[in-house]
């Protein structure tokens, strides 16, 4: 009892303590709920091909997908928008997914946060045609059970961009000094420090160097 109401107050004061109370609360989130927030029901929807559910869920996301510059964190919410269609072979799920994305941006390295919505078309089929290999791009319901969870985590890692940005038009960094150019402002530079003798050598390149 004593140790929430500390917390609490720990949270309203700003500073590291709130600081450390957050990441405490988003770590053990992303521990509590599981891939189950992406596995869907299909019994009400059944096997008659025509017949459809619209269905929008609030899931969180089990692991961090993505890697280096940008990634969906463990225990991100992510809203899901979805169609489940029975078709004669399966079941195709249409829909989207916005999820928050944090990384760093790629000119000047600053933090960032932002979203990103993919969209996705999947069939999963019921079963394997007789006499057809598995193919391991191809997508099974686990009888009247769907598990998202691939096919959303497909979709977010091709979507996720190489060089995320802070803003479009971010300048990066001065490859002189590495001041944050949209700080220090258009006139930022070195001219009086900067030999014109090293300008032809600075466009080399690295490749260029090992073959000689
Ligand atoms: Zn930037
Ligand atoms: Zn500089």
């Amino acid at each position: 009892m004593s140790n929430t109401r500390g917390k609490s107050v720990a949270r309203g004061v700003p500073g590291a303590h709130g600081q450390d109370a957050d990441s405490g609360a988003r770590v053990s989130a992303a521990h509590g709920r599981g891939s189950g927030d992406f596995v869907f029901d299909l019994r009400p929807l059944g096997r008659h091909p025509g017949s459809f559910r619209d269905e929008t869920r609030t899931a969180l996301v089990p692991v961090d997908l993505g890697s280096g510059l940008a990634l969906v964190p463990a225990g991100a919410e992510v809203a899901l928008d979805l169609r489940f269609e029975a078709v004669a072979e399966g079941v195709l799920v249409t829909g989207s997914a916005v999820a928050p994305l944090t990384g760093e941006c790629a000119r000047c390295l600053d933090p960032l946060t932002t979203t990103t919505e993919v969209s996705f078309q999947e069939l999963y089929r019921y079963q394997p045609d007789p006499g057809e290999d598995e193919a391991d791009e191809e997508r099974f319901l686990d009888g009247d059970w769907l598990d998202l969870e691939p096919a959303f985590r497909d979709a977010v890692v091709l979507a996720l961009p190489l060089s995320p940005l802070c803003q479009e038009d971010c300048p990066g960094l001065c490859a002189e000094c590495g001041a944050r150019l949209a700080e220090a402002g258009p006139d930022h530079g070195h001219g009086a420090d900067t030999d014109p003798r090293w300008g032809p050598l600075r466009q080399l390149d690295v490749s260029d160097r090992i073959e000689d």
